[in-house]
């Protein structure tokens, strides 16, 4: 599978290098298709919409040094190839600072973060509220029969309208998830849903436990961002669990019931919104911030993070400390136990 696995990746880079030479010499009309993207879906047996996204991923890299060299080193996938050169056309040098990163064999989804905070640092604050006008206008849910049976849907939606009622539902989630036990071997998605239809049909448990447990929404923000209000570089505007976001959308937060801010300033984590003593919270504070994603390399998941002892167990008498924990995603802690 490792082999192959470079293959593919090769065999994507190949790809990306050479369609923008048969674009530019119209080859493809030759051949009798009608559009460059009519031919690529034709050769690689995908979609002409699947098809033109890559066109536009290997035009991007073709005019950019760093992105061509390392096609020519075979080392990119698709989905990072368009990632990178989506993310190029925003922030110049970007590449560089990226490829870095994949090098360092770090998942899809750090890397998707990587390349959304570089951008939002990019972006001015102007055109930051423009994107999200385009978001809003945008937004939708849908839903529909599958020929095969079930109902599937999709939606899209601005982050901070979903930071206002997300952590609700991992809530009642993690709450189901947790009550099944090992028996069940059900994945959380699953749980999800059930946990999303009760809190549609108003009914029982997931309105219930939402009361019941601590529920709270936690935005991650560098001090300097926070007065500066945009990031720069690699700073962090970051809802827990959801991503990164602009200093402006995290302030919009702000008056929410159940909210937490972690400023932080350099490595120190200085301000947990009220002041705490606390040194259990404080720990906790300095945890999230480091442990950004599930430390099972390379899981990458954010979404519902555990603290879990990882050299000497609770158990046995384990340091409740900085070194003697990291987070990991609910099925890694339980595969872990
Ligand atoms: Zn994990």
């Amino acid at each position: 599978m490792d082999l192959l696995a470079a293959a593919e990746r090769a065999a994507s880079s190949g790809i990306a290098l050479f369609t923008p030479v048969v674009v530019e010499t119209g080859a493809y009309a030759q051949a009798g298709h009608g559009s460059a993207a009519d031919w690529l879906g034709a050769v690689s047996g995908s979609s002409a919409a699947v098809a033109k996204s890559r066109l536009t991923a290997a035009e991007r890299a073709s005019g950019d040094r760093a992105l061509t060299e390392a096609l020519h080193d075979a080392e990119l996938s698709a989905p990072q190839l368009k990632v990178l050169g989506e993310t190029a056309v925003v922030v110049p040098g970007a590449s560089e600072t990226l490829l870095g990163l994949t090098e360092k064999g770090i998942s899809h989804q750090e890397l998707n973060d990587a390349a959304t905070r570089l951008r939002a640092a990019a972006l001015a604050r102007h055109s930051e509220a423009l994107r999200r006008a385009r978001v809003q206008r945008a937004r939708h849910l849908r839903w529909h029969q599958c020929p095969e049976g079930g109902i599937r849907g999709e939606f899209f939606c601005d982050e901070v309208a979903w930071a206002k009622v997300a952590p609700t539902l991992e809530a009642a989630t993690k709450e189901r998830w947790k009550a099944a036990g090992k028996r069940g071997g059900t994945a959380l998605g699953a749980y999800r849903l059930d946990a999303f239809l009760d809190l549609l049909a108003g009914s029982g448990s997931a309105k219930g436990s939402a009361k019941g447990s601590r529920v709270e929404t936690l935005v991650l923000v560098d001090a300097a961002a926070l007065r500066r209000g945009s990031t720069q570089g690699d700073e962090l505007c970051e809802i827990e669990g959801i991503g990164p976001v602009s200093v402006a959308a995290a302030s919009e937060l702000i008056g929410e019931g159940a909210l937490r801010y972690l400023i932080k300033e350099g490595f120190d984590i200085k301000t947990v919104t009220k002041a705490t003593r606390d040194v259990a919270a404080c720990i906790d504070a300095a945890l999230i911030a480091r442990d950004r994603t599930c430390c099972a390399q390379p899981c990458g998941k954010r979404l519902g993070l555990e603290r879990d002892h990882v050299r000497i167990d609770y158990r046995d008498d384990g340091a409740t400390e900085l070194e003697n924990l990291v987070r990991l995603c609910p099925e890694h802690h339980d595969l872990k136990t």
